[in-house]
């Protein structure tokens, strides 16, 4: 169903769960991973070569996430498309030849 909003040309989609730490001397989180903030979840993509980060809810991280693995998806027939048609060309340019 992500499908149809889904489909980019960035080569970056993804939905990442991240922890932090605040930098507060007195905190916890600097000194023990267990006691690190979050988990956030960040929505991640690249415009322009640049990278976007975006924080998300934890009720919208699955759906961001399931998104992910659609691009991800996508991006492997993209590429098995783009091999057929490489090889689809070739062929027909080899055809164009043999008729002059
Ligand atoms: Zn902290």
């Amino acid at each position: 169903m992500f499908t149809e909003f889904l489909y980019t040309t960035q080569d970056s989609w993804s939905c990442e769960r991240r922890v932090m730490k605040c930098g507060r001397p007195q905190c916890a989180c600097g000194s023990d991973p267990a006691k690190r903030h979050g988990p956030y979840f960040e929505w991640t993509y690249k415009v322009k070569g640049k990278t976007v980060n975006v924080k998300l809810s934890p009720q919208a991280a699955p759906i961001y996430k399931a998104a992910a693995k659609q691009h991800r998806k996508l991006k492997i027939v993209l590429a098995r498309l783009e091999r057929l048609s490489k090889t689809a060309l070739a062929n027909l340019a080899k055809q164009a030849d043999n008729t002059d």
